[in-house]
């Protein structure tokens, strides 16, 4: 189906005011709208993320501050177990050797009490040189505290208890253990020794495991110099190190500040959201980490989900821009190319045209009025056939049916093209070569018809007197034909019988002769002469006489073969050619065309004339290797036939 663009209208199209400023007004407005709201969701998400890990850090502060003051709880119950102690014991109950195993049973059974609501810890009695004068299990008495810790413990002066960490080298058991010390002191202010606490880390470790953890956070107890002596998930190899990697932050350590948060590198590796609190009146400290990756997850999807949402709505909004801009280039192309056309239809030397579905003219070019000489105004608006010469009309009502019946047999937008005679302004006709092609809406009907037409009046007057020329040229041609054929007729045949003459025989026998003599074929050559035919002349007349010579003609063509020539050779005289035969062939021939003579009467008028013929036969290779002489031969048994008494066949015997 061809749809092709109406661009002939009548009138120049109106020049379409350009769009594309204000385009790229929209453009910029979009532009702006996605970088406001791209920097919107860039600064939302960003508060998001810092809000998250505030809250995050928060949190992490409380956890760490209850988780201290859970683990302070159970200093404070041993500190009042050992307090408790001081006020049983009496200075002369450290003695070591204690003698009096009453006594020692004694010391180890309060101990042993005692012990039992501070489970975790190990609890000793020492003297003034830190020698372990009573523990809770009877064991290790004797045993003393490494003279550093001794002095360390002398030294101690404050209202609370001593409570440190000892490494496993300096301690009196060689295990690492948390320990807390009160003194025994004279009215003078003497160190005479005290009571101790003792809780190995292993325990420390135990009372961390038994804390509720999610996966992928941690918890870890550290001393005022940072060194890790708990930690859960429990990582062997930094355990009673200095913990560099998860350093107290400084304000915690130099002003009073009970907690602080901050997100680092843990020791594992893991990044997390610490949250660190000092233990409150113990050089200890307590590290709750969230797992940040697990923290941000939430929010990694709502960035994702809202990134995702923004690049989506972007990239619509840019396909729906490039569609735009593709359809407002093209309008532009199409416009420009219809002016194109419409410049090349103004200034072609062929009319162009456009009619509506009901074949009224909606558009002519400049060249229709050159033409035909009616302005455009005179032609728009009116129908084809109002333009056409009676004749015209004829012929394009048979294009109309052409035109519907291809429609009909789905034969759509075929290109048609036709001559028809149409009206001049000056009231002649001009002949149009016609070529159009309908134009079919968007549901596929014609809506109106194109096409371009040139004045082909000269050519048609051409080709009319060339037509003309062309036929007396044939006509001519005809007549020398004719004429020559006569000439020729008359050249090679005898104008009486139609037989060929006897010039025809001189030229053909020494031809036929040759051939047959190349072939090795026969030749047989047959003269024969009507009996007494000067007789029928005189009788009957010459045109009787005539009669009587066109009979013999005759009847000789009527047993030939296409192969034979037969030839009036003069007068009543004739020759026969009959190239391939015997002797026997040849004289049977004759002797036929004798006897039907013989047996044949002439009507001529009222008469019925009566004639024989004499012949003589002679054929080649048998007789006669001349044609000369084989024509010879032959005359001599038709004069040996004369002789003998006619009407009969004389055949050389050579
Ligand atoms: P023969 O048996 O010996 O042949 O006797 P003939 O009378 O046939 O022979 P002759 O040669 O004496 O006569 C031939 C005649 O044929 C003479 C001539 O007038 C006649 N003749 C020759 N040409 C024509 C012709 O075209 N038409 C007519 N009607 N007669 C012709
Ligand atoms: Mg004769
Ligand atoms: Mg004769």
């Amino acid at each position: 189906m061809v749809t092709m663009p109406k661009i002939f209208s009548g009138e120049p199209s109106p020049v379409h005011p350009s769009l594309q400023p204000s385009l790229f007004k929209i453009y910029g407005a979009l532009l702006v709208f996605f970088m406001v709201l791209g920097g919107w969701l860039a600064f939302d998400l960003q508060k998001g993320y810092v809000k998250v890990l505030a809250d995050q850090s928060y949190r992490a502060m409380q956890r760490s501050q209850i988780i201290g003051q859970s683990f302070r709880t159970q200093v404070l119950a041993t500190d009042y177990v050992l307090r408790d102690l001081l006020g049983r014991i009496q200075p002369q109950d450290i003695v070591y050797p204690d003698y009096d195993r009453n006594h020692a049973q004694r010391m180890t059974q309060l101990l042993k009490e005692k012990s039992d609501t501070v489970p975790d810890f190990f609890l000793v009695v020492f003297n003034k040189d830190c020698v372990f004068t009573a523990t809770e299990s009877g064991d290790h008495t004797g045993a003393s505290s490494k003279p550093a810790l001794c002095e360390a413990r002398k030294a101690h002066a404050g209202p609370g208890p001593l409570v440190s960490y000892v490494s496993g080298a300096k301690s009196a058991s060689g295990s690492s253990v948390l320990m807390l010390s009160r003194n025994f002191t004279s009215p003078t202010g003497d160190f005479q020794g005290g009571v101790m606490a003792v809780m190995e880390l292993e325990k420390a470790q135990h009372w961390f495991d038994s804390l509720n953890l999610e996966s992928g956070d941690s918890i870890a107890l550290l001393d005022d110099a940072q060194i890790l002596l708990a930690r859960r998930p429990l990582l062997e190899k930094s355990m009673e190190e200095k913990a560099t990697d998860l350093s107290i932050p400084g304000p915690l350590i130099s002003t009073a500040a009970q907690s602080a948060a901050l997100t680092r590198l843990d020791l594992d590796g893991s990044e997390r959201i610490f949250g660190f609190s000092q233990i409150e009146g113990f050089p200890f400290f307590v590290a709750f980490g969230f797992d940040k990756s697990g923290v941000i997850e939430e929010w990694q999807h709502r960035a994702v989900e809202l990134t995702t949402g923004f690049c989506i709505l972007l990239l619509l909004a840019l396909a729906v821009a490039r569609s735009q801009w593709t359809m407002l280039h093209q309008r532009e192309e199409l416009r420009s190319s219809e002016e194109h056309f419409r410049m090349l239809a103004e200034n072609m030397a062929d009319l162009v045209w456009c009619t509506d579905a009901q074949m009224q003219f909606t558009y002519v070019n400049a060249a229709d009025q050159r033409v035909r000489g009616f302005a455009r105004e005179e032609v728009v608006g009116t129908h084809i056939m109002d333009n056409l010469t009676p004749q015209g009309k004829d012929i394009f009502a048979t294009i109309l049916q052409e035109r519907r019946e291809l429609e009909l047999s789905s034969h759509h937008g075929l290109v048609l093209k036709y001559e028809l005679p149409m009206n001049l302004k000056n009231g002649g006709e001009v002949w149009i070569e016609m070529t159009s092609v309908p134009i079919y809406d968007s549901h596929g009907r014609i809506s109106g018809y194109q096409g371009v037409g040139r004045d082909v009046s000269k050519r048609r007057q051409h080709e009319t007197n060339l037509l003309q020329s062309k036929q007396q040229l044939e006509e001519q041609l005809l007549e020398a034909a004719e004429e020559t054929s006569a000439l020729h007729e008359l050249a090679t045949h005898d104008a009486l019988t139609g037989l060929y003459n006897r010039r025809f025989l001189d030229a053909t026998l020494p031809r036929e002769f040759a051939r047959a003599k190349r072939d090795g074929d026969r030749l047989a050559v047959i003269m024969l002469d009507l009996d007494h035919f000067k007789l029928v002349n005189d009788n009957f007349s010459h045109a009787a006489g005539d009669k009587v010579l066109v009979t013999l003609a005759d009847l000789m063509k009527a047993g030939a073969r296409e192969s034979d020539l037969i030839c009036r050779y003069g007068g009543e005289e004739f020759a026969v050619i009959m190239p391939g035969m015997s002797v026997d062939q040849a004289l049977e021939r004759v002797e036929s065309w004798r006897r039907q003579l013989e047996e044949m009467l002439v009507v001529y008028g009222d008469f019925k004339i009566s004639i024989t013929l004499s012949a003589g036969v002679a054929v080649f290779p048998d007789q006669g290797d001349s044609p000369g002489l084989l024509l010879a031969l032959a005359d001599q048994m038709l004069y040996k036939s004369k002789k003998e008494g006619r009407n009969r066949i004389s055949v050389c015997s050579l």
